[in-house]
């Protein structure tokens, strides 16, 4: 391990094409991740509420769906996409993207995905260079990304990421990799509250929920990794996003009104890990 770490420091070109070729080739798993969770946990829910108020009725038994099962298949014709034809981007560039048995087209966001995880994860190499705040930025990153866009498709943010990413938080900086452990703990308790109380307060006024339990327990979990002190720059940039992409959907789609915040949250605290303290320095002179 030692060695290839000294591999890595001086040998910076190779650190770069093995960190983006593995993170091509997660930002293909990350798809799957994004595609099957919301349904997964559909299926969960559709089982709970039959054994809570059915219990007596017998259930049609439908196929279980996992990470890995069942195979991908192109969604019209169902036949099987094989190995070949799942290679990160190449695949899909080759293909054209059409499904290669009936020409179905393939969403671009399959390519985009596993670019911008590729993309993402060679930023924070740059920023980090070869040591452990880079290797543990990188999976932020993809956590951060599969958090990004389960919320911009169904407006969740599942607890099965954002309390992974917390307990994440909480274990780096218990060696001070990022933040001292105390404030990772602080950032923790501050990270939630202060969402809270907003979310609260807007309840009162408006008598309608205005905000997500996701979307606290995401800000929480970035205190862990940052500290308290980070957090007001991270409400500061999420919402300062927020408004002008949001804006932007509004006017392409005119009735999406709930609209997610979580993505503009994740995005906030991702520029906050990589370029937080720089940020604050300029700005507090
Ligand atoms: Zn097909």
């Amino acid at each position: 391990m030692q060695e290839l770490i000294q591999y890595f420091i001086q040998n910076s070109t190779a650190l770069y094409v093995a960190v983006g070729l593995l993170s091509l080739c997660i930002g293909s798993f990350l798809n799957v991740v994004i595609y099957r969770t919301p349904k997964i946990m559909e299926q969960n829910w559709k089982r709970e509420y039959h054994e809570y108020f059915h219990a007596d009725q017998e259930r049609e038994t439908e196929e279980k769906i996992t990470l890995s099962s069942p195979a991908s298949t192109c969604p019209k014709c169902k036949s099987h996409i094989r190995w070949y034809q799942n290679i990160p981007v190449i695949s899909w560039l080759f293909l054209k993207g059409k499904c290669g048995s009936c020409q179905n087209p393939i969403s671009i966001r399959y390519p985009f995905i596993e670019l911008l995880t590729c993309v993402c994860s060679l930023v924070v190499v740059a920023v980090f260079g070869a040591s452990l705040q880079m290797v543990f930025g990188v999976i932020f990153t993809w956590v951060l990304i599969t958090l990004t866009f389960i919320d911009f498709d169904t407006q969740l943010l599942p607890d099965q990421f954002t309390y992974p990413l917390a307990v994440l938080g909480l274990a780096v900086n218990s060696y001070a990799l990022y933040t001292t452990t105390t404030s990772s703990i602080w950032g923790l308790i501050i990270g939630f509250l202060c969402l809270w109380i907003v979310a609260k307060i807007y309840t009162l006024l408006r008598k309608q929920e205005g905000m997500g339990c996701g979307d606290f327990k995401l800000l929480a979990a970035l205190g862990t990794w940052m500290g308290p002190f980070m957090l007001p720059l991270i409400i500061l940039l999420s919402s300062l996003l927020g408004s002008i992409i949001g804006l932007i959907l509004l006017k392409k789609n005119k009735q999406s009104n709930a609209f997610a915040f979580g993505p503009y949250i994740a995005i906030a605290g991702w520029i906050a890990l990589l370029w937080g303290n720089e940020i604050m320095k300029a700005y507090l002179g």
